[in-house]
């Protein structure tokens, strides 16, 4: 069993949700019980709090749910990454390439100061394209993007290649489906 097996055995398989084909890793059921979420918000911590991070980047929405929880272990502040639309002041905005089309990522346009160190968080790392664009966004900012932590790593989508250049640090690796 992995490091982290006990981890990874909180996290519940659903099949072909949100449409067929796809194996939804359900964190629900991980944040659900204390001590693994105390757990995953300390692993989180321990490898950045020396760091001197001064803002915590998160993904909407699930990397939401970590993220308040780390920037106030941290002392840092917490910036929303959004979906088109739904913030409220201007934005500065990516587009990204889907299989089937484009998306894209929003982000407050005055949210992270240039020079301001700022990791970036969301629940699960996959092909990378959510976390390259959001990558893109943060440092047009001139921020520092010290680093990009997810709490679950799809292994055999090769996410991480996408964000070459970027330290990458994932808690609970799933080397297959
Ligand atoms: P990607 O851009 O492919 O790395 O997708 C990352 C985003 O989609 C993250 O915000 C994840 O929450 C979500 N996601 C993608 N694939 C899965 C999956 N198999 N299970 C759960 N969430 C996923």
């Amino acid at each position: 069993m992995e490091k982290y097996g006990h981890l990874a055995a909180a996290i519940r398989d659903v099949p072909d949700f949100p449409k067929p084909g796809i194996l939804f890793k359900d964190i629900t059921t991980l944040i659900g019980k204390a001590g693994l979420f105390a757990e995953v918000i300390d692993l989180l911590y321990e490898r950045y709090k020396s760091s001197r991070i001064d803002l915590v980047a998160a993904i909407e929405a699930r990397g939401y749910l970590f993220a308040s929880a780390l920037a106030y272990r941290l002392g840092a502040g917490l910036v929303p990454i959004r979906k088109p639309g739904k913030l409220p002041a201007e934005t500065v905005s990516i587009s990204y390439a889907l299989e089937y089309g484009t998306d894209s990522v929003e982000m407050h346009k005055d949210a992270i100061k240039p020079g301001e160190r700022v990791i970036l968080l969301d629940d699960l790392l996959a092909t990378g394209g959510t976390a390259a664009a959001a990558c893109e966004l943060i440092a047009g900012q001139g921020a520092e993007l010290v680093g990009t932590a997810f709490v679950v790593e799809l292994d055999f989508l090769a996410g991480r290649k996408r964000l070459a250049g970027y330290d990458v640090f994932s808690i609970v690796h799933f080397a297959g489906e």
